[in-house]
């Protein structure tokens, strides 16, 4: 798999706003926050999609939410609540490859309609 951004991030080659690291992974702040608490948990190993997670890497996999999970209690925002999202691919909305989990949060969150496809039966 050749390098994403993310993984340059891991090198710290790009700067981003680091608030929290592990041996397995790191959270950071996303760059286009769509939520006042808004950020990625990437596994410090490369993986491309959710499609791409191996059966040896189901632990790692859990271990985002593991983190998101620590991260939203030190942010004091576990108890009001908040939304974790992974996307994968087109439909998905994927744009890096390299898997992340979105944790955001800060606020009630809606949930975009289902209007643009004519619902059937
Ligand atoms: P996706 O659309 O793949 O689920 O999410 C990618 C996320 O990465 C987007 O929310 C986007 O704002 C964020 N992002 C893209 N480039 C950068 C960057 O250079 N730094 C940071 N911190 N976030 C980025």
């Amino acid at each position: 798999m050749s390098d994403t951004l993310f993984t340059r991030i891991i090198r710290r080659e790009i700067p981003a706003d680091i608030v929290y690291e592990d041996d397995l992974c790191l959270a950071f702040k996303d760059i286009n926050p769509q939520a006042p608490v808004h950020l990625l948990i990437i596994p410090k190993t490369p993986i491309a999609t959710i499609n791409d997670i191996q059966e040896d890497q189901r632990e790692l996999a859990g271990h985002l939410l593991w983190a998101a999970g620590q991260i939203a209690r030190d942010l004091g925002i576990d108890e009001e609540g908040y939304r974790t999202v992974m996307n994968c691919n087109e439909h998905g909305g994927q744009t890096v490859f390299h898997i992340h989990l979105h944790l955001l949060g800060g606020k009630p969150l809606g949930w975009p309609p289902y209007t643009d496809v004519a619902k059937s039966g």
